[in-house]
């Protein structure tokens, strides 16, 4: 059995005159969490949409499960494009019963338990919608893409607009369903929190895939050293062509990549008698890995 989830090959995106996807692709396994990333309006949502059927691509095609776009797929996979418009004065379990209903499962009472518990609304699963803070509500949205109990789950942007609680809770809820062994692939403008979860990263811009990879070795794919020193013109002298890229250069510190290791440097510097006060290095965060490629 393969363990590839979605193939995705170059697909293409016009609205009208706005060229939204320009020929991505990508490839998602069994057990990541995949995050589509990138800005608002670089195609995320519009690449979801595709691959969930709502909208047809221009050009391209992908395979989920290796059955290419069958309907048949549409079961395997829980998605939350948009939060549900739930009923304020039905509690969890009636709203999550309609959902059921709609989806025509065949035990909806156990189903619906067993999404709860995984969401952690266990508890409140007789309080009235209306009640719910945004972060529950995401979370009873998330139970009803969980109905089914897909392989798959597709999430756009799930902590968007959540108080600080509400994003540890979604993060936590995702990484217990990896544990789980599902699949879930997310799409978020927010880098730093992706950055927290994802083990496979797309990073969109414009409508194309301007990186790829697990996120260990794209955060790890440049680090930055950071020198502070009262005598940086002298570091900056004896460094010479060793800075790749200076990042910043303020209040006697220097912020660098560099070819050379911070072993190295500090070997170098010492050898001319140049002291510094401090020499640390920092991994690229997801974030500026994205700014440097944009940048570049
Ligand atoms: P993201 O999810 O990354 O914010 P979208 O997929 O929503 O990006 O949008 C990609 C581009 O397509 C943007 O320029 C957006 O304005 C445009 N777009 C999205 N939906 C439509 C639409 N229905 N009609 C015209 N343009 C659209």
């Amino acid at each position: 059995m393969s363990d590839t989830i979605l193939e995705v090959t170059d697909l293409d995106k016009k609205y009208k005159d706005v060229h939204a996807l320009g020929g991505i692709s990508f490839r998602v396994q069994k057990g990541q969490i995949f995050g589509i990333l990138g800005p608002n309006g670089s195609g995320k949502t519009t690449t979801l949409a595709i691959l969930l059927g709502i909208l047809k691509p221009n050009q391209g095609t992908f395979s989920w499960f290796g059955n290419g776009t069958d309907d048949a797929n549409r079961k395997r996979i829980g998605a939350l494009l948009e939060t549900p418009n739930f009923y304020p004065y039905l509690n969890a379990i009636d709203n999550l019963m309609i959902v059921a209903k709609i989806k025509d499962l065949t035990e909806p009472m156990s189903a619906i338990n067993d999404a709860l518990a995984k969401v952690g609304l266990t508890e409140r699963a007789k309080s009235k919608f209306k009640s719910y803070s945004l972060g529950m509500k995401q979370r009873l949205a998330i139970a009803s893409a969980l109905l089914s109990n897909p392989e798959v789950l597709v999430l756009d942007e799930p902590t968007n607009g959540l108080d600080p609680m509400g994003i540890v809770d979604i993060r936590s809820l995702i990484l217990n369903l990896k544990q789980e062994g599902k699949t879930i692939v997310i799409a978020s403008h927010i880098l730093d929190e992706m950055e927290k979860i994802c083990t496979d990263v797309i990073i969109m811009q414009k409508g194309k895939v301007i990186r790829t990879g697990k996120l260990d070795e794209i955060i790890q794919d440049k680090e930055h050293i950071f020198i502070r020193s009262s005598e940086l013109s002298k570091v900056k002298e004896l460094l010479g062509t060793h800075v790749l890229r200076l990042v910043s250069d303020k209040n006697n510190v220097i912020e660098f990549t560099s070819d050379l290791s911070s072993l190295e440097i500090n070997k170098k510097l010492a050898q001319a008698s140049v002291y510094c006060e401090e020499i640390y290095v920092k991994n690229q965060s997801l974030e500026q890995s994205f700014l440097s490629h944009i940048n570049a």
